[in-house]
This record gives structure tokens, sequence and C-alpha cells, in this order.
């Protein structure tokens, strides 16, 4: 329901302002909704149906996020000193942009971080993944593409083949021959949700699901949060959040701006209570701001123990054209390649080229000169292969990019530069490696399935900066201010009404994709808050 309504905002007083539409912040507005509190969600992104989102990569202005070039996409490249983290941005947040791959991470990281002495995490979040997976979706993937039997192939040579496996996804797949390139009656919710037709196996999940398939938030958590009354105000950034009275015993006074426009209004919204919900990102900077200014109660651990899931994208590009590496969803399947860690071989569909420009063939060493120099080296032994590579016609036909990701914890720090800009810093503990040597072995292995030649992140050639799609923490459990930002049931620490419910508050290094977590761990939240009287 794409209901941009700003009469919504007019003098009202709102039970709860919710900061942000994804993952944690959809749960959140429905969950609150449905307790019988009025709820409006603030959402900096646009509104985008299927018909709007791009057909490839390189329409800028609907794949990416910088709206000071008018570009107001779906996907925001920050690039940090320490770490380049790519995240979603629109109504629906990183569910528009997202792979849709839904794991639950192993035990240990329900038992380590700084929340682990707060509960017993496995059986409490339990019952929320079920929840999760329910409203979410989730399924297995029944069809391997090309890219994922070279996987297969790989782990039939690691001796792994057991623990390769079609990945479990939130995407709506045909459930009879009939039904594929129909549009059919609400399958999820009992009629109560939208219309919906079965997946395409296009591979452009990560542009945005043209087909009305994949199962992003603005077809489950947040259509149902509509449907009982909450409302959404997208192309709205909140800038600032003034507690009335004191700590925030008379409610919030919220300040907001339109996004989308070069000479943006600003307005200021009011609420009993408020949630932020904008992504480790969006949470983090907001929370920073406010606790050098008007909420300096906030816990000093602000902006800590963030997180990535030790990640290493390396793309395999083949000049080969006997497959069609596009076809598949865009996470069709997982191998585990040892106990901490995991590949998934990641596509784009058909006509989405746009990261060729930003990658070098992999080379590693000690420094950029030192990488380049290899790099070269590579090139001039093989002219012939890497000449028929840099000039594919169709790049996603012919790569598939590799996720790999470990359990092992490693932390950064976000604080507010003197420009009010964000930074990283390192914190205590290893900081995230662009270089990780298990992946390397494998991207090989993988380069040698296909045919192909691997490269990385001109980020991380030149300048030793890895990359991420799943920033985390900032803003983090504990027993009290000293040790979290926030109680175990998303109260932060010095104020009341004020909950934390997205990325930001998962507080150990979940080693998979963090959506589904995220999803648990904000219904668990939001179990937590007391029906309205
Ligand atoms: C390309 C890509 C692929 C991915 N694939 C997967 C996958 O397959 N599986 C998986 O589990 N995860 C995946 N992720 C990660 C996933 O998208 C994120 O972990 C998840 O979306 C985080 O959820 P969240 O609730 O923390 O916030 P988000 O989903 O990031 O939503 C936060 C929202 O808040 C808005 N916002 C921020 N600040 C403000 C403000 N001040 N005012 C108003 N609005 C604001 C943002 O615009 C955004 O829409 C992927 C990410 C990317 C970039
Ligand atoms: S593979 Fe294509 S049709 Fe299927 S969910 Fe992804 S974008 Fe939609």
């Amino acid at each position: 329901m794409n209901e941009d309504d700003d009469t919504a905002t007019t003098g009202a007083t709102y039970d709860y302002i919710v900061i942000g539409s994804g993952f944690g912040g959809s749960v959140s507005a429905l969950r609150l909704a449905q307790k019988g509190y009025t709820v409006l969600v603030v959402e900096k992104g646009r509104w985008y149906d299927k018909g709007d989102f791009a057909r490839s990569t390189w329409n800028l202005k609907r794949w990416l996020w910088i709206p000071t070039l008018k570009l107001t996409g779906i996907m925001r490249v920050t690039i940090f000193r320490h770490i380049a983290i790519l995240s979603g941005v629109g109504v629906g947040g990183g569910s528009l942009v997202y792979a849709a791959t839904l794991p639950v991470p192993k035990q240990a990281f329900f038992n380590s971080g700084s929340w682990a002495s707060l509960n017993d995490w496995a059986r409490v979040l339990q019952p929320h993944y079920d929840t999760a997976y329910r409203m979410l979706g989730a399924g297995f993937n029944p069809r391997l593409g090309p890219g994922d039997q070279a996987l297969e192939r790989v782990a039939r040579r690691i001796g792994r083949e057991e623990e390769f496996h079609p990945a479990k996804v939130g995407i709506f797949f045909a459930r009879a021959p009939g039904e594929a390139g129909q549009t059919v009656a609400d399958p999820y919710f009992d009629g109560a949700g939208p219309p919906r037709a079965p997946c395409e196996h296009c591979g452009a999940c990560m542009t945005g699901c043209r087909h009305n398939a994949k199962n992003s938030l603005d077809k489950n958590y947040l259509y149902l949060a509509q449907a009982v009354g909450a409302r959404v105000l997208a192309e709205t950034e909140v800038c600032g959040v003034r507690p009335l009275g004191p700590h925030g015993r008379g409610g919030y006074a919220v300040q907001v701006r339109d996004s989308t426009c070069w000479w943006p209004r600003r307005r200021t919204l009011r609420a009993r209570g408020i949630v932020f919900a904008g992504g480790a990102l969006g949470t983090v900077k907001l929370l920073l701001q406010l606790k050098a200014g008007a909420m300096p109660h906030l816990s000093d651990r602000v902006g800590c123990d963030i997180r990535t899931n030790n990640e290493c994208l390396i793309a395999v590009t083949t000049a080969d054209k006997t497959e069609d590496f596009s076809q598949g969803i865009a996470i069709g399947s997982v191998l585990h390649t040892d106990p901490d860690s995991h590949l998934e071989p990641v596509r784009y569909g058909a006509g989405s080229g746009t990261w060729r420009l930003g990658m070098l063939p992999m080379a590693y060493g000690r420094n950029a000169w030192m990488r380049l120099g290899r790099m070269v080296r590579e090139m001039a032994r093989h002219p012939r292969e890497y000449a028929r590579i840099f000039t594919v016609g169709n790049w996603a036909q012919r790569s598939q990019v590799l996720l790999f990701m470990q359990h092992l914890d490693s932390t950064l720090r976000l604080r507010l530069g003197r420009t009010g800009r964000l930074r990283t810093e390192l914190d205590v503990g290893p900081a995230p490696q662009a270089h990780i040597p298990r992946a390397e072995v494998l991207a090989r292995l993988y380069a040698q399935e296909i045919k192909g030649k691997p490269f990385t992140l001109l980020t991380e050639q030149l300048l030793d900066i890895p990359s991420t799609a799943h920033i985390l923490g900032g803003a983090v459990m504990g027993v009290d201010a000293a040790t979290g930002v926030i109680d175990a049931s998303g109260r932060l620490f010095g104020y009341r009404n004020a909950l934390v419910c997205d990325g930001s508050v998962v507080s150990a290094n979940p080693g998979v994709n963090p959506s589904l977590t995220i999803t648990a761990i904000a219904e668990h939240i939001m179990a937590q808050v007391p029906a309205r009287l």
C-alpha cells in the first residue's frame, strides 16, 4: 500500500514514531499497531512498487541512494576508513535490496557478546525465529542455477558435499506448474496480505524484484501494519529528537525534513514513545548526535561494538559463454566450508554490470604497491584470458560474486567527526580484514570450476578496506549503561518509552546473513511492550 500521506502528521501526537522502515522498523510498526497504539513510520527513502525498480544497475537513479545527486534508489554505499558498507534505503529498508537469504546463526552467537549474560537467547528467541520465518515467507530455493551447481562441485572437491544445500529464502515460488506467470491471491496471511506472483528466477533480487515475488517488508509486516492503522511517511528523514520533560517523560518532539529535494521543508512531529529503527548506520548516527545534544543521558557505549559478518566479497568472471550465471535467485545455495565459515554464490540479473567498474583482478599483499605489482604480473601471465574477460558483453551473465562469512568476532567503533559526519575507529579486538586466506583459496577453486578469474573491489585492492552488506551493532544490549546502550528488552538506558529495534541492537556476530535474526530480536523486543490500555 503506497500511502505517502502528509496529512497524517499534521498536529497529531502519535503513541509511537518509528524511525526507519527496515526489518526492525516494520516489525515494530505492526506489533505496536496490533497492540492498539497509533503509529507513524518515518522513512527517508522512497516507496517502490514492482514496476518502479531499476531494470539493471545501470539505471543509477533507481539503484543508488545519493539524494544530493537526485539518485533516489534503494542501495546506499558508505565508505569509511576501516569498512565499506552497503545498505538498503526505501519503504521496506534493506528488504528491497536484499537477496532474501534467511539463515539461523550457530549456537556461539547466542552465548557471546555483551548480551550473553542477559538471557538464554537461543531458547528465548526460538519462538520469534519461528514467527519471523512465517512472516517473511521462508522456504527452500527449489531450483539451483548454474552458479549454485558450480558451488556444489567445489563442495565435492573439498570433501564437504553434505554441507552444501539450497538456501532458505523469503521468496514466493510457484506451488504448482500452472501458477508460474500468474498473479495469485495472498498465499501467506489467509487473504489479509497483497496478491502475489511466483518467482521467475531472474537473479535480479538485489536491484528490486520487478515480478512481485520477493517477500519484501512492504508485502508482509508493513502491509499488515498499515491495514491496522499504522501510517507511513516516506521521503522524510528524522534529523533530531528532543525529549519533552525529564528523560522523555512527556514524550518526544521529532524533527523531520524532506529527504529527496534540494530545498527541504522542516517540521516537528510529536509522540509519546519513539522507536529507533534506522539500521545500524541510521540509528547510531542519530544517537551519537543526540548524545552530544538533546539526550545527554544516553550511554557512552553508543557507537561501540560495531560488527560485520567478517565478510569477503570476491567476483569470479568467465569469458565462457556456455552457462548464464544470472539465472536463479540472487543467493540460491550455501556451502558450510568449515565450522566457522560459509560461502554463498551471489548473482545479479542479466544486464546489471555496474560493479565491474569497481573491480580489479584479485591480488593480495602487505601494501597497495605489492598488490598492484602482483596483479600486473598475473595479467601479464594470462593476457588473452584477461582481455577476453575485461570485454565480456554481459557481466552479470558471466559472473558470480562469492560472499564468504565467518563467525569469528571483530569490532569497530563509530564516532562523530568534527564536521558531524560519521567516522570509524578501531575498537578492542581485531578489525575486519579485506584479505581472508580461506576465502581466497575457495575463490580460486570456484574460478577453476567456471573457467574464470577472481576480482575484488577497488577499495580492497587499493586501500585495503574490507566491505560488508551486514553492518550491525552500535546500540548493543548490556546489563547497564556502562556495558550497553539498551537493556534486554530494547529500552534505551536513561530514557522512558524509547526503544531501539534494528540491526544496531545485534550484540554478537551472527556469522550469517542477519535479517532473520534482526526480525526475531525485533519480535522479542515488541513482545515486551504492553498492550495499550
Ligand atoms: C545488497 C545487499 C544484499 C543483502 N542480502 C541479504 C540477505 O540475503 N540476507 C540477509 O539476512 N541480509 C541481507 N542484507 C542485509 C540486510 O539488508 C540488513 O541486514 C537489514 O536490512 C538490516 O535491517 P535493519 O532493520 O537494521 O535496518 P534497514 O533494513 O537497514 O532499514 C533501515 C531503514 O531506516 C531508514 N533510515 C535510516 N535513518 C533514517 C532517518 N534518520 N530517518 C528516516 N529513515 C531513516 C533507512 O532509509 C532504511 O530504509 C543485504 C544487504 C545488502 C545491501
Ligand atoms: S529471482 Fe527475480 S523474480 Fe525471483 S525474487 Fe528475485 S527478482 Fe524476483
